[in-house]
Parts: C-alpha cells; sequence; structure tokens
C-alpha cells in the first residue's frame, strides 16, 4: 500500500535527510503544514505568525517499509519531549508533530507513543493531528543538506539510547567495546528469526545467515542489503573492517574474509547489539 504522512521534527532540511534515502520512501518533501495561512513563505513561518511547523511529507510504501519503522526513525532522530524547540531552533515552526492520512497510521501513532514514552525522563509533547494543508518550501530548501553534499543524516537521539540500553550495550554499540567471548547470549542460538540493531531496531542479520564459529562472538555470513556499513578500525594495533548499524552508525562488530561459506566473509557481532525477533507463526501472519 502507498500511504503519505506529514512529519515534524525541527529543522526540515534534517528530517528530510534522515527519510529520503531509505528503502522504501518513494518521495519526500520539505515543506509547511499545521497553520492558518495559505501560501506561506519561509520567512513568514519562520517569523512564528503563521502557526505552520517545518514538515516533510514522506510518500512511501508499506510492503518495503512500514509505518512503525517510520515512527521508529522519527521518535529516535528528535527530541518528542522538547516543547517548539529542536537543539538550537526555538519556535513553534520547530514543534515535533504528526499528521496521519489513515486512521490505520493514528492507531500507529498512539502505540508507538505509548512505547517511546518509558525512554524518556518527560512526556512526550509531539502534536498527533489529521493532515491538513501542505504547503511546499522554496526550491532552495528541498533536498537542503544532499544539495550541500552533506553525508545522509540520522542522528539518534544519545539521551533516549542511555535510558533503553543497559551500560554494556551502550558501550558496545556508542563507544565501540567488545563483550566478552563466549558470554553473549547469542553465541549458540539457533532459532529463526531476524536480528534487529539494539540501538534503532533497524534489521540487520537473518538467522539463516547464521553459522557456528569457534571465535566466541554470533557469526553471520551475509547482512541483509544495505543494513551495514563497513568502515577501517586501526585501534589495537590492528587494521580490522569495522561492521556499523548504517541507520544509526552504531557499532556492531567486525566482518573478516575467512568464512566457511560461499560468501566467505564472517560476520564478528556483539550479542548486545541484537535484538532477536522470532518468525513465531502469528508474526508471519502479522506481514501476510
Ligand atoms: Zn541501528
Amino acid at each position: 500500500m502507498i500511504l503519505e504522512i506529514i512529519l515534524a521534527a525541527g529543522c526540515f532540511w534534517g528530517v528530510q535527510a534522515a527519510f529520503d534515502k531509505l528503502p522504501g520512501v518513494l518521495s519526500s518533501e520539505a515543506g509547511y503544514s499545521g497553520g492558518y495561512v495559505e501560501n506561506p513563505s519561509y520567512e513568514t513561518v519562520s517569523s512564528g505568525t503563521t502557526g505552520h511547523a517545518e514538515a516533510v511529507k514522506i510518500k512511501y510504501d508499506t510492503d518495503k517499509i512500514s509505518t512503525e519503522e517510520i515512527l521508529d526513525i522519527f521518535f529516535q532522530s528528535h527530541d518528542p519531549t522538547s516543547l517548539n524547540r529542536q537543539g538550537p531552533d526555538i519556535g513553534t515552526q520547530y514543534r515535533s508533530a504528526i499528521f496521519y492520512t489513515t486512521e490505520g497510521q493514528k492507531e500507529i501513532i498512539s502505540k508507538k507513543i505509548e512505547e517511546y514514552t518509558p525512554y524518556f525522563d518527560r512526556p512526550i509533547v509531539t502534536e498527533v493531528l489529521p493532515a491538513g494543508s501542505f504547503w511546499p518550501a522554496e526550491d532552495y530548501h528541498q533536498n537542503y543538506f544532499e544539495k550541500q553534499g552533506g553525508s545522509c543524516s540520522f542522528h539518534i537521539n544519545e539521551r533516549f539510547l542511555k535510558k533503553k540500553l543497559s551500560e554494556e550495550q551502550y558501550h558496545v554499540l556508542r563507544e565501540k567495546g567488545t563483550e566478552a567471548p563466549f558470554s553473549g547470549k547469542y553465541v549458540t542460538f539457533d532459532e529463526e528469526g531476524v536480528y534487529r540493531c539494539a540501538a534503532c531496531g533497524q534489521k540487520l542479520f537473518d538467522s539463516e545467515a547464521k553459522f557456528d564459529s569457534p571465535c566466541g562472538w554470533p557469526s553471520f555470513d551475509k547482512a541483509l542489503p544495505g543494513t551495514v556499513k563497513i568502515q577501517k578500525d586501526f585501534s589495537h594495533f590492528m587494521i580490522r573492517d569495522e561492521v556499523v548499524c548504517a541507520r544509526c552508525g552504531s557499532h556492531l562488530g567486525h566482518v573478516f574474509q575467512d568464512g566457511p561459506t560461499p560468501t566467505k566473509e564472517r560476520f564478528c557481532i556483539n550479542s548486545v547489539a541484537l535484538d532477536f525477533q522470532s518468525s513465531a507463526p502469528e508474526e508471519k501472519e502479522n506481514k501476510k
């Protein structure tokens, strides 16, 4: 199903950059929504007198990215407890808001607010309203970061992570730590399902890619397409290929080219960096 949703989470340049390149996102457009003035401009919206929020209209294919996933990124990439302010940007035009287009989305939004509430010290103040007029912003503001040569910006909220993750998880994922070998819960674990990033929830590895390895960490022979990034790691007097989550940049482990399967790859991943989700029958039904 093709759906639209309008999200406001501070300056729209960053919001558009966070969503625009996601698999399943068909298009995104920066603009103004939630106000009471027709044909607003950046200047009038910035004056705070039009009632509009800087927003991004996202069109997505639910077969490839679910509304839940869109909202996970939304709630993780800004501070939904901050009223009319995101970082240095202050004013009602920078408020946190979701403008939905279907009743199904509205229900999912309420569930997500419930799910995320325990991860913050203050109440979530995100405004939730049915979508009204959306006024596209001036061309200059479309894909702004991309035009500036900026990299894909999904900046995960560290305060959210500190609350969500255990100390060990935070150390591994955000400070490039390593769990002790043979200590992780997924080392000798072989249920069917999918392993997600423990920080942002993105799916990373299918259980089919997992193999028994004597190294002491869960090992996979491939990642799901486009979900991880490999970067050089020069720490500990070695040159290794570090594996990070492509969405949130969290450290997952390392990859070596000595695997026993045809891919030859051995993704050596910390258990604490992963959240396993079983493909139990009810789960499959939900996916249709
Ligand atoms: Zn992640």
